[in-house]
This record gives C-alpha cells, sequence and structure tokens, in this order.
C-alpha cells in the first residue's frame, strides 16, 4: 500500500471509529429501555402504594371481623344464660334481654363497618389485577427493549472491531515520523487532518490558497506528503 493511501485508510477508519463511539454512546435502543424502565418503575410505585392501602384497611376489617366474633361469643353466651333456666327473675331477664338488644346493634354497626369495608377493597383489587397486566405487557416490552439494545450494541462493537482490525492492517503501512504528524493533526481537525490537494487547493483550507503556497504544492510529486501552510493539514499532492 503507498504511504498515503495507508493515511487516509488510517483516518478513514479514524473517522468510522469516531461515528460508531458516537452511535453507541447517543442509541435510541437505550433511550426506549430507559423510557420501558421508568414506566415500569411507575406501575411497581403504583401496586405498592395501593397494595399497602388495602393491606391497611384488611387490617381495620379484620380487627373489625374480631370485635363481630367477640360479640357473637358474648351473644351466645347470654343467650345460653337466658334460656338455659338459671334466670330467676324477670329483672334479670330483662336486664339479659337489654344487653342483648345492645349487643345485636353492636353487631350491626361492626358488620356495617366491615361491609364498607370490603367496598373500599373491592376497586383497590380490581385495580391491583390491571395494573399486573399492564406490568406483565411492561416486562414484555422491556425484555424486547432490552434486547434489542444488547443486540445494537453488540453490532456496533462488531464494527469497531472490524474498523480496528483494517486500521492495524494500513498503520504498519505509515512511517512512525508520518503517523506521528497526522496524530497531531487530528487533534486540532478531527477527521480531516489528512487532506487532498485539489489540483489548485488544498481541500482542507477554508479559503483559496494563496498563488504561491498553492503553486509549491502543484509542482510536488503525485503522492507527495506535505504541510499546508495555510491551515496546517496534512496535504497530499
Ligand atoms: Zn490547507
Amino acid at each position: 500500500m503507498v504511504v498515503v493511501d495507508a493515511l487516509f485508510a488510517v483516518q478513514d477508519e479514524d473517522v468510522a471509529r469516531g461515528q460508531l463511539e458516537h452511535r453507541r454512546s447517543h442509541l435510541p435502543e437505550r433511550t426506549a429501555l430507559d423510557d420501558a424502565e421508568a414506566a415500569r418503575q411507575a406501575t411497581a410505585t403504583e401496586v405498592e402504594r395501593i397494595g399497602l392501602e388495602r393491606l391497611d384497611h384488611a387490617h381495620r376489617q379484620k380487627r373489625y371481623e374480631g370485635e363481630v366474633a367477640a360479640v357473637e361469643a358474648r351473644l351466645a353466651d347470654l343467650d345460653a344464660k337466658l334460656y338455659g333456666g338459671a334466670i330467676t327473675s324477670p329483672k334479670e331477664a330483662t336486664s339479659l334481654q337489654d344487653e342483648m338488644g345492645h349487643l345485636r346493634k353492636r353487631q350491626d354497626d361492626l358488620e356495617g363497618q366491615v361491609l364498607e369495608i370490603m367496598e373500599l377493597i373491592e376497586p383497590l383489587e380490581a385495580e391491583l389485577l390491571a395494573l399486573a397486566a399492564i406490568g406483565e405487557s411492561q416486562d414484555a416490552t422491556l425484555a424486547g427493549a432490552r434486547t434489542l439494545l444488547d443486540e445494537t450494541e453488540a453490532a456496533i462493537v462488531a464494527d469497531l472491531a472490524a474498523s480496528a482490525e483494517r486500521r492495524s492492517i494500513a498503520v504498519a503501512e505509515v512511517p512512525d515520523e508520518v503517523l506521528a504528524r497526522y496524530e497531531k493533526g487530528r487533534r486540532s481537525f478531527g477527521s480531516s487532518a489528512v487532506v487532498r490537494f485539489s489540483g489548485s487547493d488544498c481541500s482542507g483550507c477554508p479559503y483559496a490558497m494563496p498563488a504561491v503556497e498553492a503553486d509549491r504544492v502543484k509542482f510536488m510529486e503525485a503522492g507527495t506528503l506535505t504541510d499546508c501552510s495555510e491551515c496546517g493539514r496534512l496535504v497530499v499532492r
């Protein structure tokens, strides 16, 4: 390989690597994955919030049900006492019946409370079911987004490796001194550290070359590498 062609090949691979790295750090597939993760997290947070609310209701329901059971047990005791023949005076019977009346009222209230709580829990459970379905579909989206990102990244890594391989072949043809000049120019000129001479101009110069400088390059042998005194790039006649 001619030195200047090898040098252009090195620059081509450096440009390609830069583009691949830029692409890798700005992948829409990563944005899509981040979005999918955020959506999934929002669902999980909502499930947790509603779950806690339902748990709170469930605790209250359990407490009221415990009280209902205690009232029922007390009622059963009093009922047994009332009809068990142990009561002798009508006054005692009346007092027992009064207490049983209060207890039944209490039982009704408590059962009403339990029903109210159950009515509060019902829509929460429906919401949790709906969120579970949403979460499942989000999991699938997430897995798809992850796979897509992995595949895209793997393809870029493979392209980078192929580019590095081509570069190492080309760079072997470039003398160290030329490579050092190129690397130095790359820091200022990036992807146009080495440019061609168009026939009348350095193609890296923003403006036309002064005639004297253009003539200097023009009369060089084709393929000669020189420094452009205008812009400082490496220019190939
Ligand atoms: Zn120039």
